[in-house]
Formats: structure tokens, C-alpha cells, sequence
């Protein structure tokens, strides 16, 4: 008898139910992950079809099924594919749902200039960089900024009384910047607020989306109630930056929420310390800097210096996540790439991927996608 022949489906699926998935708390063998299992000899090839393709563990997750696989004895190759498929948050027959639309997550501060449309936008653009589909759903009525960050111009289509979003870079957007001038104040009164919102929701065809961002007006107004009542949301992002006072205002935006029963999925501390590089001459052996907080060094090496300055104090999102035991889903520095980025139409997360803010994006939508996946296999 070959060696070869001795290979089973069975000794494959027992290897690959070693590899546990850490947010979801099982193996992907009784998760479902595992799928088109071929045997042909030794040679062995399935899919892990995972639950996003903003898994933050797909590579480990390929590289343990390559080397668990391999050690099965008769094995000679082994060929992983990795995909996946976002889970629905409600299913596409619910009356409120958006059609195609699987996840629709609420981006929201307790007050303005925190961040939260340069975070809403990077966070989009984080996740389709990951692989997945998404749009943005700029309902910031009171500055509809969206445009201006994406590089976007122009004015939507209607096509048989639906509206086309407009579509940049592989993203679909929508903004209220799309209708209203620029120099023209708009006082939303409740009502118009309600219908405009329903509208962008229900009239736009948006296609097919794993995820469709919304980038929500600062505080707890009538946007955020009209966006709750009017579709199902899947959750809520909070945006907050470390000073005490903004810390404040998340908790009133965290209320908000629960009240509505939408769950907060997690927070984002933007502005989360100052990255100052810089190069030096001759010997150094040490740099200090006067921090807000005491004194703080550089790191150095090889002629060149790194300084973290944490200009408005430490720990204000630890704070607001230990007392509503919510998860930080990460933490973005204060890049003045960033406003340059947002102010020229040109997102640092899809024009600068490499650099240490896109990566910071790229963790928190990692760690979104995340705790989406996990909200919706423990609802089914
Ligand atoms: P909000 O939507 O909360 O009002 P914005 O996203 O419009 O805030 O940001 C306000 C300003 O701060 C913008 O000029 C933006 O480019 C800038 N900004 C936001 N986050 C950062 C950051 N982490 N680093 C540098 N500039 C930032």
C-alpha cells in the first residue's frame, strides 16, 4: 500500500480542528470554515472561507493549516485558498433592511473635531483595502465632508426614481454634500432630517456591500435616532480623542445608543499622541522633550530620532472602556499626513498604505471586522 493512500478526509479535518478561530472561540472545523476538500493521492486542497476578508488572523490561520496538513503522514502537497463571506446582520427580507446591504455601522462622536470623519473615511477605506465591499453614507449634515476627503466631485444619477451613489476608488458614496450647496446654510428640522435620511438609506442603490459605513453628525441629535429607527444598524463606532471633556461627551453618545438598543461595538481614541521623526548629527546619547505630562525621551538610532508626545494626556478611551466594558478597537496618532491627506481628496489609508497611521487604521478595521463577524454568528 502507498503511503499516499492513507490520507483521509478524516485526518485532514482533525488537523485543521486544532486551529481555533480567538474571537469566535472555536475551531473553523465546527465553525463551518473548511470547505472543497480534495484528495488526489497525497495531494491535498481545500478553502477556509472565513467570515471577513479583514480577518486580522488569515495569515496565521493559512500558515497553521499548511504546516498542520503537511505533518499527516502520505501527504505531499498542500494547497490552501483563503476567501471568505460576510455575515448578514439581519436578513435581506426584513422590512427596514437595505437591500445588499449586510452590515450597516454607525460612525459617532460625542462632539465635533474629534476626528470622526477622517476616521469614518479611513476606516472605509481600511476595509476595502482588506478585500471587502464598502460604502459610505456621509449623513454629516452639518458638514457633509466626505466628498472633499474621497477626492470626489459631481452630483448622483437617478435612475428610475433611485439614486446612483457615486463610486471612487472601489468605494460607493453618498452624501448630503451631494444636495445641498456649499455656501447654502440648511437648518434640518426634524421631519426633513427623518425623510432625507430615509432616503439616502431606501431610495439610493447601493449593490452589493459587506459593509456600509455611516458618518453621523457629532452629538446626540435627531440623525442618529432617524438613521436607529429607519434600518436595522448593525453598531456604533464612538470617536473620541483623550482629553478628559471629549471622554464626557462619549458617554453621553454611548447612552444614546443603548437607548435606541444598538449596540456600541467599540471605540476608537483618535489624536491618540504625536509622532515627531527627525534625523540628528554627530553623537547623541540622549534627547529628552517636555512633554505635557512630564519629560519624555527619544528613541534613537542610526542618526535618526523617534518622540511620542501624548499631548492631551493618556488613557482617556481605557477609561471610558473599562466603565461601560467596551473594547478600544484602536488607537490613531495625530499625523499631520492626515489632514493634508483628508484636505487634497487623497485618504492616507489608500495613498500611503505603509505608513504607521494607514497601519493604525488598518488594525482598527481589522479589529471591527472582528467583533462584526462575532455579533452575528452569536445572533444566528
Ligand atoms: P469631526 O468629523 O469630528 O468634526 P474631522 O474628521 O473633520 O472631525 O477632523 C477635524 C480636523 O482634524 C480635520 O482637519 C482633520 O483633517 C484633522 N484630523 C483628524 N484626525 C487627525 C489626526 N489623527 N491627525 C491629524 N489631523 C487629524
Amino acid at each position: 500500500m502507498s503511503s499516499s493512500s492513507s490520507v483521509s478526509k478524516e485526518s485532514v479535518l482533525k488537523a485543521l480542528s486544532q486551529i481555533q478561530d480567538p474571537d469566535l472561540g472555536k475551531d473553523i472545523v465546527s465553525l463551518g470554515f473548511v470547505k472543497n476538500l480534495v484528495l488526489d493521492g497525497g495531494k491535498v486542497s481545500f478553502t477556509i472561507e472565513l467570515t471577513t476578508p479583514a480577518c486580522p488572523v488569515k495569515e496565521s490561520f493559512k500558515e497553521q493549516a499548511n504546516s498542520l496538513v503537511s505533518t499527516i503522514e502520505g501527504v505531499e502537497s498542500v494547497s490552501v485558498e483563503m476567501t471568505s463571506s460576510v455575515a448578514a446582520a439581519n436578513p435581506f427580507d426584513n422590512q427596514n433592511a437595505v437591500p445588499g446591504v449586510k452590515n450597516i455601522i454607525a460612525v459617532s462622536s460625542g462632539k465635533g473635531g474629534v476626528g470622526k470623519s477622517t476616521v469614518a473615511v479611513n476606516l472605509a477605506c481600511a476595509l476595502h483595502q482588506l478585500g471587502a465591499m464598502v460604502g459610505i453614507l456621509d449623513a454629516d449634515v452639518y458638514g457633509p465632508n466626505v466628498p472633499l476627503m474621497m477626492g470626489l466631485q459631481g452630483n448622483p444619477k437617478m435612475v428610475e426614481k433611485k439614486i446612483i451613489p457615486l463610486s471612487v476608488r472601489g468605494i460607493q458614496v453618498m452624501s448630503m454634500g451631494f444636495l445641498v450647496a456649499e455656501d447654502q446654510p440648511v437648518i434640518w428640522r426634524g421631519p426633513m432630517l427623518h425623510s432625507a435620511m430615509r432616503q439616502f438609506l431606501h431610495d439610493v442603490l447601493w449593490g452589493d456591500l459587506d459593509y456600509l459605513i455611516v458618518d453621523l453628525p457629532p452629538g446626540t441629535g435627531d440623525a442618529q435616532l432617524s438613521l436607529a429607527q429607519q434600518t436595522h444598524l448593525m453598531g456604533a463606532v464612538i470617536v473620541t480623542t483623550p482629553q478628559a471633556v471629549s471622554v464626557l461627551d462619549v458617554r453621553k453618545a454611548i447612552g444614546m445608543f443603548q437607548q435606541v438598543s444598538v449596540p456600541v461595538l467599540g471605540i476608537v481614541e483618535n489624536m491618540a499622541g504625536l509622532i515627531v521623526r527627525g534625523e540628528y548629527e554627530g553623537n547623541l546619547s540622549k534627547l529628552v522633550a517636555d512633554g505635557p505630562e512630564g519629560k519624555v525621551e527619544a528613541q534613537l538610532s542610526d542618526g535618526k530620532f523617534e518622540l511620542h508626545l501624548d499631548l492631551f494626556g493618556t488613557g482617556g478611551g481605557d477609561r471610558i472602556a473599562k466603565a461601560y466594558d467596551l473594547p478600544i478597537l484602536g488607537r490613531i496618532p495625530l499625523d499631520p499626513a492626515l489632514r493634508a491627506g483628508g484636505d487634497k481628496g487623497s485618504p492616507v489609508t489608500l495613498d500611503h498604505p505603509d505608513s504607521p497611521v494607514a497601519k493604525s487604521f488598518i488594525e482598527v478595521a481589522q479589529a471591527l471586522a472582528a467583533k462584526v463577524s462575532t455579533a452575528n454568528l452569536s445572533a444566528t
